[in-house]
């Protein structure tokens, strides 16, 4: 099984997926866990590309594009090997990232996005995607918060840049009732935790 964890900033994707992860492994499940942008050698150091502070001349396209080459390498060689070996892959964004922050804020168009996309995956989709919701304004707060945070340079855009990707996400979600579900991400990490693993594990057993 492929599931992806998708969100703003803050929404506490990471926290969650770790957490699930590790009920999911005391539950008896094999589990990868990984990331994009990046979660492969390549695609990390295409990762570096893109967020890279000093990086502020980076076309939108050219972004999009990069986004899209870390999303091929790190499926061939990362999480399609894991799902062969049968394991429940976990993997913090996926394509609905670039769709909401690519296609819709940064006003690409989120059809434009897709077919890039589509040439980079494949026809290759999650079966399940978690949707952790939190209002913008909160989320940045949390991550103003957090020290261990590393720097980025979406750490530049304002606060309605990210109202804009939060506004992509809920179109997004209603295209795809079926596959994404909304977790409310505004209370306790535990809670959190809590909702998203009963929604994987009712899905997978
Ligand atoms: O989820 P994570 O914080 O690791 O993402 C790193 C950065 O990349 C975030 O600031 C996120 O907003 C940005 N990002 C993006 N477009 C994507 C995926 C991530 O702008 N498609
Ligand atoms: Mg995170």
């Amino acid at each position: 099984h492929f599931i992806t964890f998708e969100g703003g900033e803050g929404a506490g994707k990471t926290s969650a997926l770790k957490g699930v992860a590790d009920k999911l492994c005391k539950a008896g499940y094999q589990v990868l866990t990984t990331r994009e942008p990046g979660g492969s050698v390549i695609a990390e150091k295409i990762r570096e590309t893109i967020l890279n502070p000093e990086h502020t001349e980076m076309d939108a396209r050219t972004e999009a594009l990069l986004y899209a080459a870390a999303r091929r390498q790190h499926l061939v060689e990362i999480v399609q090997p894991a799902l062969e070996q049968g394991k429940i892959v976990l993997c913090d964004r996926f394509l609905d990232s670039s769709l909401a922050y690519q296609g819709f804020a940064r006003g690409l168009g989120i059809e434009e996005v897709y077919q890039v996309n589509h040439f980079a995956i494949n026809q290759f989709m999650p079966q399940l995607t978690l949707f952790f919701d939190i209002e913008p304004s909160k989320g940045l707060r949390r991550i103003q918060a957090n020290q261990e945070r590393e720097q980025n340079r979406l750490d530049l855009e304002n606060l309605s840049f990210h109202q804009s990707v939060y506004e992509g996400y809920q179109i997004i979600i209603k295209q795809a009732q079926q596959r994404i579900k909304v977790i409310n991400a505004d209370r306790p990490l535990a809670e959190v935790i809590e909702v998203a693993f009963q929604r994987v594990f009712n899905y997978i057993k």
